[in-house]
């Protein structure tokens, strides 16, 4: 069990050394191979560039599908982390298929003054802009938080095969927890859902982040 998850790890950090374009000889054209880290730089709004290759190391294909899950929402929590240093919400969100990131983003409401700016809209909106169509067919979406009735009416718009989220949202959610839209008997679209991966690390990021929050407000 240990040396599977020291696999995953390894795994993790692979493809995050590749988001960063930290891996020697995979830099291209000035990014790296995902070409995704263009965009969430802090505070960064830079046009997309054309570039999309496939960060799929062998080590990472042969994980299980549980485990890959685990590690593509260590990037989605990646995200959420910059979320919170830029004082918005931490939740962050990636598209995925076949391996590849098409989307990434973050919670940005504050930053675009923005009330739909949430990180599985911006990471949609940028697969879209990446895969020429604003239907995602047989793409995933990972989010570090089960999404909200907006997000989740978006998920059916783009056609999305599956959702992977973290946390439960006993507020907002509407994968089941306060709304069940995904998968609604009267819409006609059916996307699989896995939800509650690595839901703590999740949950305790919302926490700290709400907890410090109200802490700065008693103080101030
Ligand atoms: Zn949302």
């Amino acid at each position: 069990m240990e040396a599977c998850w020291s696999l995953v790890l390894v795994a993790v950090e692979f493809v995050w050394s590749v988001v960063e374009g930290e891996v020697d000889g995979l830099v291209v054209d000035g990014c790296c191979w995902l070409g995704c880290c263009w965009y969430n730089r802090k505070g960064a709004t830079t046009p997309m560039p054309k570039i999309s290759k496939i960060a799929k190391s062998i080590e990472f294909a042969q994980l299980s599908p549980t485990s890959q899950d685990a590690a593509w929402m260590e990037i989605a929590l990646e995200q959420a982390r910059r979320a919170a240093e830029l004082g918005e919400v931490p939740v962050g969100a990636l598209v995925i298929k076949d391996g590849e990131i098409l989307g990434l983003g973050h919670n940005r409401n504050l930053l675009d003054n923005d009330p739909t700016a949430h990180a599985e809209i911006i990471a949609l909106r940028q697969a879209a802009a990446r895969f020429g169509n604003h239907r995602l067919v047989g793409c995933e979406i990972v989010v570090t938080i089960e999404p909200c009735a907006m997000c989740a009416g978006a998920m059916i718009h783009a056609r999305l095969a599956r959702l992977v989220y973290g946390a439960s949202d006993p507020k907002a959610g509407a994968a089941g927890s306060v709304l069940d839209i995904l998968n609604h008997p009267r819409l006609n679209h059916r996307m699989q859902v896995t939800p509650g991966v690595s839901a703590n690390k999740c949950s305790e990021l919302l926490k700290s982040f709400f907890q410090a929050k109200r802490s700065a407000t008693t103080r101030g």
